[in-house]
């Protein structure tokens, strides 16, 4: 990958990161991103084919590393990718519930995501964002 594409997708990244921690009352957990790209992608292979994270939490130390698999991340478009962000830091949030499956979970994390999503949407449309504190 060229630096300009992945500072592109950096960017993307950080933009996501800023426009939902606080709002999702994130704002104080230690939350980290690790990029990884062409040679780094075996990570990101499991059972069910290639992930675009990996994300590892704790709740009760209120932390989230969050893995990206660069590459794959260049053709999904913006709002694709701010769901599956967003499901990813709903791991964060509902890591406590974990038990030996995390499907439920995963599910949980969807549905949450885009509930987000929406919410911040009519928020917007109807111009009360500012007011919604
Ligand atoms: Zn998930």
């Amino acid at each position: 990958m060229k630096k300009k594409e992945i500072r592109r997708q950096k960017h993307r990244l950080k933009c996501l990161l800023q426009k939902w921690v606080e709002p999702l009352g994130m704002g104080a957990w230690r939350r980290a991103l690790y990029f990884y790209y062409e040679d780094d992608v075996e990570r990101f292979k499991g059972e069910l084919g290639e992930v675009l994270f990996r994300t590892t939490a704790s709740w009760p130390y209120e932390w989230i590393d969050i893995e990206v698999n660069v590459p794959l991340m260049v053709d999904i478009p913006d709002g694709e990718l701010e769901e599956y962000f967003i499901h990813e830091l709903m791991h964060g949030l509902l890591n406590e519930m974990r038990e030996n499956d995390i499907k439920h979970e995963d599910r949980v994390c969807t549905n949450l995501a885009r509930a987000f999503r929406w919410v911040r949407k009519y928020a917007v449309d109807r111009g009360t964002d500012e007011e919604a504190s």
